[in-house]
């Protein structure tokens, strides 16, 4: 394996196939297009098998040959392999044969897929030689890049809209980032980043870095086709915020399908968007092939990107595939939090409830057959995001430390049971 880039040939322009050194780099200098990273896969081909995959550690560095980092990882080496759920229950529930749900809300370290994209943004930001990193976020990444820099002894910097949840905010500060509130969107965050990552010496994960990032991404897919027995499943339901995670599956499926780890078979990657923020799914509603950007308004936070980066390239894999797009109310992402949790036992966060709740619409539609298997991403976790749910979950039943008073409520209870 060669010590500078790996596995990695070169960055590649998505427009015009122009190819650069593999840099802090995102853009093409002549089109604007966005960079990629092409790999050798003859020399990967070789090196990964089933069983090559299967003899390595429980993570999502088993299938590192795909993931674009010159040597070994050296900064979130435990993220990953996350677990595959049969969800028999919710499958009942939303009226379909068979459903999965790939749980990230139990990610290592931070609880979001975010910790996928992390680890390889930080591991590439080293062998860099950069010692400061930062991000523009929507909550999550923030979290995962504060974490992830403590643990490695990286400076940190993130930048969030100012108005985030607590709780997003908090698992930011409690690992001693540098984090900065801005007063706006995240497009504005976005943007002012962009304007910093010229200036100063960083490496701003989801800028500069992009091209690293966004692979980490992958790892999602490839397990999911590893744990369901090496098969690509029908249906994959995936939570957009700029897209990424979405193209990402798609490619992660096409790559295993090229090396002949898994056989070749029909898929289709459906998005989904809160109704606040939905500039994709409006757009693949309308059976465009360009979104119109929009200013958010959602309780689905992490989601809340109204201008998204590849929200041109996730229409493009929705219509390849066969794939179909929607967006769900607050009251509805909500719904689908409770939903899951209920019967699944497993607490997401907003982007979650977005999730099922578009499942749900898409099964009902027809749009994905109740006959056929699907996939939940599940993408983050419900802790993070209590203040969505505050006053919709009911409430606790007080009594005194009292037997009387306890045989009283339950008695009260089973008079009327919806008393609760
Ligand atoms: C960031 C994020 C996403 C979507 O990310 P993109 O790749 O930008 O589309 C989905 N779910 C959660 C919880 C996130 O934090
Ligand atoms: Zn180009």
């Amino acid at each position: 394996m060669d010590k500078q880039t790996g596995f990695m040939k070169a960055l590649k322009c998505r427009e015009c196939g122009r190819e650069y050194p593999l840099a802090a780099t995102h853009v093409c200098e002549f089109d604007f297009g966005p960079l990629e990273v092409a790999y050798d896969y003859d020399r990967i081909k070789a090196s990964m098998t089933r069983s090559a995959i299967q003899s390595r550690s429980k993570n999502m560095w088993r299938y590192r040959e795909l993931l674009p980092v010159a040597g070994e990882p050296t900064v979130g080496c435990e993220v990953g392999f996350t677990p595959l759920i049969k969800a028999d229950r919710l499958a009942k529930r939303l009226g379909i044969r068979e459903l999965w749900i790939k749980n990230d809300a139990v990610n290592y370290p931070t609880l979001s897929f975010k910790d996928r994209v992390v680890s390889v943004a930080l591991s590439r930001a080293k062998e860099l030689g950069f010692t400061t990193v930062a991000c523009a976020s929507t909550g999550n990444l923030a979290n995962s890049v504060a974490a992830n820099a403590a643990s490695a002894g990286l400076k940190a910097y993130v930048f969030i809209p100012s108005d985030l949840e607590l709780g997003k905010v908090l698992n930011s500060l409690v690992y001693g980032a540098n984090v900065v509130g801005i007063k706006g969107h995240y497009d504005e965050v976005n943007r002012l980043c962009a304007e910093i990552a010229g200036k100063y010496n960083w490496a701003f994960v989801n800028v500069n870095m992009r091209p690293y990032y966004a692979e980490g991404s992958k790892s999602m897919g490839f397990e999911i086709i590893e744990q369901l027995g090496w098969k690509i499943p029908q249906h994959t339901i995936v939570p957009m915020a700029s897209g990424s995670l979405l193209t990402k599956i798609h490619k992660s499926y096409q790559e295993m399908t090229k090396l002949g780890l898994v056989s070749d078979a029909e898929y289709s990657v459906h998005g989904a968007q809160p109704a606040g923020c939905s500039p994709i799914s409006v757009a693949q509603k309308a059976g465009l092939d360009f979104f119109k950007p929009v200013k958010p308004n959602t309780i689905a936070k992490s989601l809340a990107i109204g201008t998204p980066a590849d929200g041109f390239y996730a229409l493009k894999v929705m219509k390849e595939t066969g794939g179909a797009a929607d967006d769900v109310t607050d009251d509805e992402i909500r719904d689908g939090i409770k939903l899951l949790a209920e019967c699944e036992g497993i607490f997401t966060e907003t982007a979650g409830g977005v999730t099922v709740g578009v499942a749900k619409k898409l099964i009902a539609s027809g749009k994905i057959p109740a006959n056929d298997s699907a996939v939940l991403c599940i993408t983050g976790n419900g802790l993070k995001t209590l203040d969505a749910l505050v006053g919709h979950v009911g409430h606790t039943r007080e009594i005194r430390p009292s037997l009387r008073e306890f045989e009283a409520l339950i008695e009260a209870e089973t008079k009327s049971p919806t008393a609760a």
